[in-house]
């Protein structure tokens, strides 16, 4: 699988010495649908915008499509989908996509017939007429993610695309995300809604005061806390999980509660042995199954653990003398 997205070490220092990103790498391939989570303030935003070149990187290696990051004629092959993005109010949902089409130097009749096409994707057909100043949040957000689709892009970047989306227009979302994807084309997406991306993303990464704490296949990630727990009506001695644990099944306990025993294999058939010591001291077993811990565990638990250091801010006067956080390298937005 060849790397649509593949940076190396971006840092971002805005004014006042606000250090949003922090040598961040990531690695996003052909044809997935690449979730990057993290709380508000982790450089999320600030990550995109680069990738965007909207504004510049105070330090970034690496490629997007091939090009070097800060290429503007790669544009061309990328859908964007700014955060807090405002269309002019006055322009109805069509005119909207049409003149993004033209920006995009899309032939005019091509670009009438795109606009429908697009419109319909996103659901947003019948309201083609009404003026953006009168559409609720979600009606928005879907003429942006068409807006984003109107250059037939290969990679396509949302940042938080169901913000403000009600639970029925987050699924309409999800089905195009994995419609775009059907079609071959690779999604990149900021969210702090943990559980859509749950649903449709490849692959995730957590982000916190702008450093990529972890990144992986959902499965990759939850893997070492993924198991099989048994859950029981009456208290587990002591005693019992020592039998459990001896000679039968050394290692295999990777926490316990009263009620509960959670082991590290997903194999069932190595957990019988410790069904049969419950089951020999009468113990009513309510629950036995696999277990995997949701993203939004992971994401507490990533989160937590980084939560030490204040957001952005730069600890010692030092960190500023690099050459690389000089500020005055920033773009229009630094
Ligand atoms: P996210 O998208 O993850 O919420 P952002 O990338 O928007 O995070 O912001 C990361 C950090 O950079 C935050 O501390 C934010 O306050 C700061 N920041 C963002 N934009 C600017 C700016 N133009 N000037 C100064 N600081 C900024
Ligand atoms: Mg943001």
């Amino acid at each position: 699988m060849s790397a649509v997205i593949d940076i190396q070490g971006v840092e971002k220092t805005y004014k006042r010495r606000i250090k949003a990103l922090r040598g961040v790498d990531m690695t996003v391939g052909d044809g997935e649908i690449f979730g990057l989570l993290g709380p508000n303030g982790a450089g999320k935003s600030t990550l995109v915008k680069i990738m965007m070149t909207v504004i510049s990187p105070s330090k970034c290696s690496g490629t997007v499509l091939g090009s070097k990051v800060g290429d503007k004629a790669t544009l061309q092959q990328i859908g964007y989908l700014p955060e807090h993005h405002r269309f002019p109010p006055y322009l109805t949902g069509r005119q909207v996509l049409e003149h993004f089409g033209a920006l995009s130097g899309i032939q005019r009749k091509q670009r009438k017939a795109k606009a429908s096409e697009l419109l319909e994707l996103v659901g947003m057909d019948s309201w083609h007429k009404d003026k953006l100043g009168s559409y609720s949040k979600g009606m928005r957000q879907r003429v942006g993610l068409a807006q984003a689709l109107m250059n037939d892009p290969k990679l396509v970047v949302l940042d938080e695309p169901t913000d403000g989306v009600d639970p029925s227009g987050r699924r309409d979302i999800r089905n195009i995300l994995t419609h775009l994807k059907n079609e071959g084309r690779t999604v990149f997406l900021n969210s702090h809604l943990l559980s859509e991306l749950e649903m449709v993303c490849d692959r995730v990464a957590i982000m916190v005061h702008g450093l990529v704490r972890t990144q992986g296949t959902i499965d990759e990630l939850t893997a070492e806390q993924s198991g099989f727990v048994i859950t029981t009506a009456s208290p587990i001695t002591d005693a019992m999980k020592s039998e459990i644990s001896t000679p039968s099944m050394p290692d295999l306990i990777q926490s316990s509660s009263d009620t509960t025993i959670s082991f590290k294999t997903s194999e069932a058939s190595a957990v019988q042995p410790a069904i049969d010591t419950l089951r020999k001291h009468n113990i009513v077993i309510q629950s036995a199954g696999f277990k995997r811990p949701s993203l939004e565990d992971l994401f507490m638990q990533v989160v937590d653990t980084n939560n030490g250091a204040k957001p952005g801010a730069i600890s010692g006067a030092k960190a500023t003398s690099r050459p690389s956080n000089n500020p005055t390298k920033g773009g229009a937005n630094s």
